[in-house]
């Protein structure tokens, strides 16, 4: 990730208009952004520090930042739904991904869920991602490397069908966004270490509904518990205070549970109060 210091040729660079539009761009000594406000040359951004104003062709100031890695995720080319930031910034609490840990993910599809938790499990950790479709390996890497991500070396890809088992062992934390992660349980308790994190991001609540069930009648995982995230955006402008009138309605399901080391008593409801 690109540090601090003024900003460098081939480096990502979020622009925002004097209305706040968000333009990201990679900068090149001869490109300019062409905006109706004016061309804003990329020039004049190189050799500058973060959240300086730089003027366009028309005078109107617009602001030079780096983005965020939400700015990235949502403008990145995608082929498949990506995980939203909501829900991914949820799953990672849910499931406790923290810094140094070991992180199967499964599928990788563009990358979205992959940056996130590239992110999460810092320069110590490691994120696996299973993907059964060589045509998303290639843009789930790209997507990552373009970001300039540093940690983009702590990303290890197979191209496997998660279904037919798991090659790699001493996880700590198991992520799952395909159509059935129930399929995935039967693998789990060899590969995941006892006290760690299974979790599924669904976009249909029969597909958490038969997944929860799933972790349930294997009697293997307490704390089993299934969300929705509802993010509601306010307008905020002198006495016009109010919900943003637009939300996006529905994107998935987050549902968690913890391994155990063997099964529970039948009918057992071990979990956190
Ligand atoms: N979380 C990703 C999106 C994943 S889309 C993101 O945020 O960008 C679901 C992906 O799962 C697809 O790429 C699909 O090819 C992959 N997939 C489906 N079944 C699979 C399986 N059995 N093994 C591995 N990958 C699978």
């Amino acid at each position: 990730m690109p540090g601090n210091g003024p900003f460098v040729p081939g480096e990502l660079v979020l622009l925002l208009d004097p209305d706040g539009r968000r333009f990201l761009v990679r900068l090149g000594e001869q490109d300019s952004l062409h905006h109706h406000r004016g061309a804003v040359r990329h020039a004049d951004v190189i050799g500058q520090t973060e959240g300086t104003l730089v003027r366009s062709s028309q005078g109107r100031l617009f602001a030079a930042l780096r983005p965020r890695l939400i700015d990235y995720t949502l403008d990145m080319p995608r082929r498949s739904g990506i995980v939203y930031p909501k829900d991914a910034a949820h799953l990672i609490a849910w499931a406790d991904i923290a810094p140094g840990q070991r992180v199967l993910e499964s599928g990788v599809g563009s990358g979205g869920l992959t940056l996130a938790l590239l992110r999460a499990v810092g320069e110590r950790g490691q994120v696996i991602g299973y993907e059964a479709r060589a045509d998303f390996i290639d843009l789930a890497l790209s997507n990552v490397h373009a970001f300039g991500n540093e940690q983009s070396g702590n990303l290890l890809v197979r191209e496997r069908d998660i279904y037919a088992g798991l090659v790699d062992t001493d996880l700590d934390r198991i992520v799952l966004d395909l159509p059935e992660p129930w399929r995935v349980l039967p693998h789990v308790p060899a590969k995941l270490r006892p006290g760690g994190w299974v979790a599924a991001y669904t976009p249909s609540i029969v597909q958490a509904s038969q997944f929860v069930e799933a972790l349930r009648a294997s009697r293997r995982y307490v704390q089993v518990e299934t969300h929705e995230v509802l993010l509601r955006g306010w307008h905020i402008q002198d006495q016009a205070v109010r919900p943003e009138q637009q939300m996006v309605g529905h994107t998935g399901f987050v549902s968690v549970g913890r391994l155990i080391c063997e099964p529970a008593e039948p009918g057992s409801r071990v979990r956190q109060p």
